[in-house]
């Protein structure tokens, strides 16, 4: 018997989505190709640079480097690689606030670097002073995250770019999450904002692709150099992505949802999840819970333990923050209904 794929009517805590139908239909068809090889499947090949342009496109980057990764911990790790062969130290660091995603501690591991957590202000974002604290002349990057994991925070990307500049650090921007919906706020995220060398941005999170279908854009075709090896048994001479074989499937449904998405329909989905999160936001608020203003479309609140467990029991799939609180994406798949039908089931449920 097959297994049922994932249903989404009660997924509230994933970063990933319900694809788009015309993800969809491209993933199926480049099933069985591999960018990896772009010799021999060189259709999808062509669909990488077309991938890469589109999210240099939504980035604020004309004439972009990069590939499509298995996701925003490949295209983390890569940065910070980039970053480390670039240094001119023994021991380089990399300066992260503690609301990064843990993919830079993978990255710390794996590279052998140094990783520098600094804490965040009373708003979740990076704290200023203590990034300034922490960088020496042996800092080889500082990170910013453009919409964090758990609060869906924003760094102050340019701040960042000028501290990283003044010990000749390179600046990475994770928006694996936020890169689909930051183009249609005020925010200042992308590479028109600050001097921005690499960023990575998911398409297969807010970009509505299938899974895997990461980003990695780097400034230079340079920077991207510094990832090359050569690829002796290969038609094609070097290869700059962490993989070998990739899935093509992420390729092309990543174009799929970009060519049909970007930028009305984009703007249409962030700005219905913007309003949901603002509405269960206001509905928590209301029945005493503290919350964290979403500024995007997160929200966190605190739901003592037993009722959040109460909630999982009934089925929905949340989950909580590192200090304990209800966290909820209010990703593409999120309807007001289902926000509607969870809080009824936490009037119903709640252990106070
Ligand atoms: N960066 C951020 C801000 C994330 O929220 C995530 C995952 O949620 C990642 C990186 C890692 O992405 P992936 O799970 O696709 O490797």
């Amino acid at each position: 018997m097959q297994a049922e794929p994932q249903a989404f009517d009660r997924v509230l805590s994933s970063m990933c989505t319900d694809p788009h139908p015309d993800a969809r239909d491209a993933a199926e068809r480049f099933l069985a190709t591999n960018p990896g090889d772009p010799a021999t499947y060189q259709r999808v090949a062509d669909l990488e640079d077309e991938a890469v342009a589109l999210l240099g496109e939504v980035a604020g980057l004309a004439d972009p480097a990069g590939y499509v990764a298995s996701g925003g911990t490949e295209a983390n790790v890569q940065a910070v690689r980039i970053a480390r062969e670039r240094a001119d130290s023994p021991r380089p660091n990399v300066v992260v606030s503690e609301a990064a995603h843990f993919s830079f501690q993978k990255a710390a591991d794996v590279l052998e670097v140094e990783l520098r957590l600094v804490p965040t202000d009373g708003d979740h974002c990076a704290d200023l002073e203590a990034v300034r604290a922490s960088v020496d002349s042996d800092t080889a990057l500082v990170v910013g995250v453009a919409g964090t994991t758990e609060y869906g925070r924003v760094d102050p990307i340019p701040e960042l770019g000028e501290i990283a500049d003044s010990v000749g650090a390179l600046l990475h921007v994770d928006a694996a999450w936020g890169g689909f919906v930051l183009p249609f706020t005020d925010y200042e995220w992308g590479f028109d904002h600050a001097p921005v060398d690499t960023m990575a941005i998911d398409p297969h999170k807010m970009g509505r692709a299938a899974v895997p279908a990461g980003g990695l854009l780097a400034r230079s075709e340079s920077l991207l150099d510094e990832l090359a090896v050569d690829t002796p048994y290969l038609e094609s001479t070097a290869q700059a992505t962490l993989t070998g074989t990739r899935s093509g499937a992420g390729v092309a449904s990543a174009v799929a949802a970009m060519r049909t998405l970007w930028p009305a329909g984009y703007r249409e989905q962030y700005l219905r999840s913007q309003r949901n999160a603002e509405w269960l936001a206001d509905a928590l608020e209301k029945r005493g819970y503290e919350v964290v203003d979403p500024t995007l479309p997160l929200v966190a609140a605190s739901v003592p333990r037993p009722t959040f467990e109460a909630l999982r029991a009934e089925g929905w799939r949340i989950s909580r923050t590192a200090t304990g609180e209800l966290r909820v994406v209010c990703m593409p798949h999120v309807t007001r209904e289902m926000l509607a039908s969870f809080v009824a089931d936490l009037d119903r449920l709640e252990v106070r």
